[in-house]
């Protein structure tokens, strides 16, 4: 009971982890909020720092793949597809739950996750959403 207490006394003089994005307080009005924006009555706040280990978008390195398939066994997303004639993979962003297994088994280290995490489409299938 009492480490609780002292977390909450502690969590009382702590800074917010997160900033309001874009402005201190939600506007009412996007297009009067833009317009202030424009003549520098108001300012945007900057996004916060992306963390070192955050896990975005994969990127894939198609070059340095040897087909093993060990990314496509260890995915729990079924995210992975394997391309039989090219003996490379396809990834399927919208599927993908950004857990970085894939990353961790490949052995020779050709995908990484990216600091990328506008990934809203309305085409699950879009360019923007298939990696290979
Ligand atoms: S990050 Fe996880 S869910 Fe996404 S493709 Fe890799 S193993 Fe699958
Ligand atoms: S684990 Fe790496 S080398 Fe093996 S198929 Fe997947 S991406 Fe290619």
């Amino acid at each position: 009971m009492f480490p609780m207490f002292g977390q909450l006394i502690k969590q009382l003089f702590r800074k917010p982890f997160t900033n309001k994005f874009p402005v201190k307080y939600a506007p009412n009005n996007v297009t009067e909020l833009l317009k202030k924006v424009e003549s520098g009555e108001v300012k945007i706040n900057p996004p916060v720092e992306m963390p070192e280990w955050f896990r975005g978008k994969i990127i894939y390195e198609k070059e340095k793949c040897i087909g093993c398939k060990m990314c496509i066994t260890v995915c729990p997303a079924k995210a992975i597809d394997f391309k039989e004639e090219e003996k490379k993979i396809k990834i399927y962003v919208s599927r993908c739950i950004f857990c970085s297994q894939c990353n961790d088994v490949c052995p020779v280290n050709c995908l990484h996750m990216s600091n990328e995490f506008l990934l809203a489409d309305t085409d699950r299938l879009s360019d923007n959403l298939i990696v290979e």
